[in-house]
C-alpha cells in the first residue's frame, strides 16, 4: 500500500509502499477514504511531542470502511464505514480509566503518535476505539471531525454554560466549535491573527457577532475562552478578555510558553485550564450531534502524496478549515 512516513522528527514525510498491515485480535483493517490534517501532526513532525513510534504513519481523523476483521471483532461488519480518533487504545484498570477519564490514562496510545494512522491507503485500529459515521457526512467532510470536532467539542463543553465563548485561532476546530456553539445559543467573538481579513470573514460567514484581531478587545466581556492557536501569548490576552468567573480553556496539546502575567487577570475567580485527549463517550456524543446541529465542515482535500503540501498549508495558515487527504 502507498503511504506517507515520519522516519524522524524534523523531516519532510516520505512517500513509501509498505506491505498491507493485518488485523490482529480485537481489530478492524480499514480501506481509508479520508484522513484529516491535525495541528498535532505538526508537533509531530517538529518534535514537540516526544518519542512518536518511528517510522510514523501520521493521521487521526480517519474515515474509511471495514475490509478485514480480526478475532473476535463484533462491533462492525466488512463494509460499514468508520471512524478512527486520536484516542487509540487505553488501559481500562488505572484510576484514570476507572472513572470516566480514559483521556487522562498513563498508557494510553495514539492514533498516528503511537499507532501508525491514517495517511495511508490502508489502517488498523481497534474496534474498541472507532465510531460509526452519521450518513449526513461523506468521507472528506466526516474526517475533521473526529479531532477537530471532538477534542473541540470537548474543549467548549469544558468551558462551561456562559454565552459569550472567544475562540482565539480560527482553523479547523474553532470552525466546527463556532457552529455548534451557535446551535446552542451562544454568541461567537472570533480572534485570528492580527489582519487576517479572510479568517474574520470565515468566522462571520459562520455566524459569529464579531471577528477581530487577537490583540484586540472585544466589544464586550466573554463569559469563556476556547485557545486552540499554539501560542502562548494567548493566554493571557485571553483572560483580559474574559469576565469574573469566567473560563479559559487551552484546547491544543502543545503551546508555545505562556509569558509572566499579573495576577490581576487571573483574580476574580477565573480559570485557566486545558483540555487533553477525548474520551469515548465525547466520541458517541459529539458524532450523534454533529448531524442534529447541522455541522457543515469546510475542507481543502490534497491528494495522500502530496501530504508535505498540505501540512505546508495548515503551518502557514493558507487555508480555511481542515485539510483534507484522500488515498
Ligand atoms: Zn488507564
Ligand atoms: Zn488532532
Amino acid at each position: 500500500m502507498h503511504a506517507q512516513v515520519l522516519r524522524a522528527a524534523g523531516r519532510p514525510l516520505e512517500s513509501v509502499e509498505l506491505s498491507a498491515p493485518k488485523a490482529g485480535p480485537g481489530q478492524v483493517l480499514i480501506a481509508v477514504k479520508a484522513c484529516a490534517v491535525c495541528r498535532t501532526d505538526l508537533h509531530i513532525l517538529d518534535g514537540e511531542l516526544a518519542h512518536p513510534k518511528l517510522p510514523l504513519v501520521p493521521g487521526h481523523e480517519i474515515v474509511g470502511s471495514v475490509v478485514g476483521k480480526g478475532d473476535g471483532v463484533d462491533r462492525f461488519a466488512i463494509g460499514d464505514r468508520v471512524g478512527v480518533p486520536w484516542l487509540g487504545w487505553t488501559c481500562g484498570i488505572c484510576e484514570y480509566c476507572k472513572s470516566g477519564r480514559e483521556n487522562l490514562c498513563g498508557r494510553a496510545r495514539f492514533t498516528g503518535y503511537q499507532i501508525d494512522g491514517g495517511y495511508a491507503e490502508l489502517t488498523v485500529a481497534d474496534q474498541r476505539y472507532c465510531f460509526p459515521i452519521p450518513a449526513e457526512f461523506d468521507d472528506a467532510a466526516a474526517a475533521p471531525l473526529l479531532c477537530a470536532g471532538l477534542i473541540g467539542y470537548r474543549t467548549l463543553r469544558l468551558a462551561g454554560d456562559g454565552e459569550r465563548i472567544g475562540i482565539y485561532g480560527f482553523g479547523a476546530a474553532a470552525h466546527i466549535v463556532a457552529q455548534v456553539a451557535r446551535h446552542q445559543g451562544r454568541q461567537v467573538f472570533a480572534f485570528t491573527r492580527p489582519g487576517d481579513k479572510a479568517a474574520q470573514d470565515f468566522a462571520h460567514g459562520l455566524g459569529a457577532v464579531w471577528a477581530g484581531g487577537s490583540d484586540e478587545t472585544p466589544p464586550e466581556p466573554l463569559d469563556a475562552a476556547l485557545i486552540f492557536a499554539p501560542v502562548g501569548a494567548l493566554v493571557p490576552a485571553a483572560l483580559a478578555a474574559t469576565r469574573k468567573g469566567g473560563t479559559v480553556v487551552c484546547g491544543g496539546i502543545h503551546m508555545s510558553d505562556i509569558p509572566s502575567f499579573a495576577y490581576r487577570l487571573l483574580w476574580g475567580e477565573r480559570v485557566l485550564r486545558s483540555v487533553a485527549n477525548l474520551t469515548r463517550q465525547d466520541a458517541e456524543e459529539f458524532l450523534a450531534l454533529a448531524p442534529q446541529a447541522g455541522i457543515h465542515t469546510a475542507t481543502q482535500t490534497y491528494p495522500l502524496a502530496e501530504a508535505n503540501r498540505a501540512l505546508a498549508d495548515l503551518r502557514h495558515g493558507a487555508l480555511q478549515g481542515a485539510a483534507v487527504l484522500l488515498p
